[in-house]
């Protein structure tokens, strides 16, 4: 488990840096590599939890001497070693951000940081399009932060300032009678920072509504009900912590030739008695093209064939599943003379027809 970087090396300070050193470095490479900042960018992911790693270690007194002593190895065997989720990140060097976004932080008692909102979209899909995938522009409207004070609600040049009334706690403890009740503090809602001069753009609310084009790579093989997630596209978190996501839910519509289990494609062709009877070649029309395929001699009523291949690929495998035939067989409801003239004869030589089954029947009763 040791191809980790040394992390005086992550964190580019020398071994005998300070707190203060350590905190400088970490906020700049956090920021720089910050989730928000660089959505999708898997990169810049890494570097961000290889940082927050590295600082989570060297900010810590006890797990820096066991690290400088032992190395990497010496804390995966005291189960120091560090997490990498962005909630516990965010969880535990908040405070780290909270300069920079002017809310939030994880001080004991104080407010917590949390995630962005997350936020859904319903997407109509037409059946070829959810067979083969497709990439679409859609437009949100959501909050984001706003762009003059990039979310801290402070007019240029100015800083949020601790609450005078709950002392940056966020909270007011009341005593009623013999209980003592927590209440948010209504003069910062309970982010323990007030504005003294708000942004003249959103007016100290930190957010904006705006309209934002996405692109949605929509996998083929999604159906409906099939939830798409596009990470860090939801609303901005108020208290310094990274973006919701945006979920984007499928429906598709239905084909007029084609109807969909799974991944089978079923489709139901109509051929004349006398095809079933005889046999006959059809030209099938499948999902991307068209296949001929003999139906046999005799086939009865609802029978299925398969087309192997023929239908939509799985999400999880890729692997396509079958297109399904399902034979309805025609009655003539008009026939000429001469059709009901030869019937009558085929009549006459048929021996599977039901009423001599019947006299046979009742013969052995
Ligand atoms: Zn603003
Ligand atoms: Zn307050």
């Amino acid at each position: 488990m040791s191809n980790k970087r040394d992390y005086y090396e992550v964190l580019g300070v020398p071994r005998d840096a300070g707190k203060d050193e350590l905190k400088s470095k970490y906020r700049k490479l956090a920021l720089k590599y910050h989730p928000d900042k660089n959505p999708g960018n898997r990169e810049a992911e890494e570097k961000f939890k290889e940082a927050s790693e590295a600082y989570g270690v060297l900010s810590d007194d006890k797990k820096r001497a066991i690290y400088d002593q032992y190395g990497h190895q010496g804390l995966d065997n005291s189960n120091f070693s560090g997490s990498s989720s962005f909630e516990d990140i965010f969880a535990s060097f908040g405070d780290v951000f909270e300069d920079f976004f002017g809310f939030g932080g994880s001080r004991r008692g104080g407010p917590r940081v949390q995630r962005g909102a997350d936020l859904r979209y319903d997407m109509t899909l037409e059946f070829m399009e959810a067979a083969f995938g497709v990439e679409k522009e859609i437009t949100i409207n959501k909050y984001d932060l706003c762009d003059v004070c990039h979310g801290n609600g402070c007019r240029e040049g100015t800083q949020p300032e601790t609450c005078s009334q709950c002392q940056g706690t966020g909270q007011f403890v009341q005593s009623q009678g013999f209980f003592k009740v927590k209440t948010t503090c209504p003069y910062c809602r309970g982010k323990g920072k007030s504005i003294p001069h708000p942004c003249s753009k959103c007016v100290g609310s930190g957010r904006m509504e705006i309209s934002k084009k996405v692109s949605v790579k929509v996998p083929a093989g999604v159906d409906t009900g099939a939830r798409l997630r596009l990470n860090g596209e939801g609303e901005p978190s108020s208290s310094g912590g990274p973006h919701g996501d945006l979920y984007v839910f499928i429906n598709v519509k239905p084909h007029k030739f084609f109807q969909r289990n799974g991944t089978d494609v079923l489709c139901a062709v109509d051929i004349s008695f006398v095809q079933a009877a005889l046999g006959t070649e059809l030209t099938i029309p499948t999902l991307d093209s068209e296949k001929s395929f003999t139906i046999p001699k005799g086939t009865q009523y609802g029978e299925t064939f398969r087309l192997k291949g023929e239908g939509i690929p799985s999400l999880r495998t890729g692997r396509k599943g079958d297109q399904i035939i399902q034979v309805n067989i025609k009655t003539p409801t008009r026939l000429s003379k001469k059709q009901e003239k030869l019937l009558r004869e085929f009549d006459q030589m048929d021996s599977d027809k039901i009423s001599n089954k019947l006299k046979n029947l009742f013969k052995n009763i």
